[in-house]
């Protein structure tokens, strides 16, 4: 059996997609991070996971099996090289064209779900990348797209904002636990998921101030609006799009960690069932190239918050 919950190392992959997979599938999943980090199999173990019969990837049900022996009719899987948009009359397999016309236009076979699987999402070329991020925008019902990259900025800005991106991180908990001081914290290592490029925010005055807010937030509703007024005066403070905060982050990417923090801190709140999937809608939408859209985003949220945790 494979389980999500244990993909080595990667704490914040894990926990993303096993809520996503209690959400429901998105129509589009990213995994990026470096080579040999587990993409590969969190993939295939996510895909077994939405369609095992008991829904636990046990491994011996008939789904399951076909699974493992790239064998179900629904998965279709991309081998790991370029992949074009194919010939427009006789498209060969594996091109987008034929992606589109042979398997697309029906429904699964077998499964609620068909899934395709891209491994190399880099290698896409650029017709290949815009005929099927048309099939995006149409959102096929019972098609889910994963793909896989240890590039997210060889892909275009238009696909990663119709994704939910879960990053895979070079670095296991043992090993980040013997390279870092005993002040970090266990919560603090899971939130890093593995990756030192966090660190410097994660111990920064932003985020502890973040946090603490947050805290406030679930327990009063004048300091939900004060942590909403709070976030969105961070943006003023850097107006524009790719203004960073600190070496590296733009008013997306601090409100996507915003994100991971509020999911972290209401893990054991008692309406977490309703609230991640409001935060995952959050996160899903927040890298889309619209002019004052972030903006939007968190007082949407916010408004969604205030009702799911203050209304009795
Ligand atoms: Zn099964």
């Amino acid at each position: 059996m494979t389980s999500l919950a244990n993909i080595k190392g990667q704490a914040v992959a894990s926990r993303l997609l096993e809520n996503s997979l209690q959400q429901g599938p998105p129509p589009l999943l990213i995994l990026h991070g470096p080579e040999g980090t587990g993409r590969f199999l969190a993939a295939l173990a996510y895909i077994q996971h939405s369609l095992c019969e008991t829904g636990t990837a046990c491994g011996v049900c008939v789904p399951c099996k076909k699974i493992l022996q790239n064998m179900h009719p629904d998965l279709i899987l991309f081998p790991a090289e370029r992949v074009s948009i194919g010939n427009p009359d006789h498209p060969e397999p594996f091109s987008i064209r034929w992606l589109i016309r042979k398997r697309l236009v029906y429904q699964p076979h077998e499964a609620r779900y068909r899934f395709v699987v891209f491994p190399r999402a880099d290698l896409l070329l650029t017709e290949a990348e815009s005929a099927l991020l048309k099939t995006l925008e149409d959102a096929p019902e019972h098609t889910r797209f994963l793909m896989l990259t240890h590039r997210l900025d060889q892909l275009s800005p238009t696909i990663r904002s119709r994704a939910v991106t879960v990053p895979f991180y070079g670095l296991s908990s043992p090993a980040m636990r013997s390279i870092l001081p005993d002040t970090v914290s266990n919560d603090d290592l899971t939130i890093l998921g593995g990756s030192l490029d966090q660190l410097e925010l994660l111990h920064s005055d932003l985020t502890n101030d973040m946090a603490t807010r947050i805290e406030a937030a679930l327990r009063h509703p004048v300091s939900l609006l004060d942590l909403e007024s709070w976030l969105i005066s961070l943006e003023k403070n850097s107006p524009g799009t790719g203004t960073t905060y600190s070496a590296s982050l733009s008013y997306p990417e601090l409100l996507d960690f915003f994100g991971l923090l509020l999911l972290m801190k209401t893990e054991s709140h008692k309406r977490f069932k309703q609230i991640a999937p409001l935060i995952f809608e959050f996160k899903g939408t927040l890298h889309r190239k619209v002019a004052g859209i972030q903006v939007f985003l968190v007082a949407r949220l916010f408004h969604q918050l205030h009702t799911t945790l203050f209304s009795r």
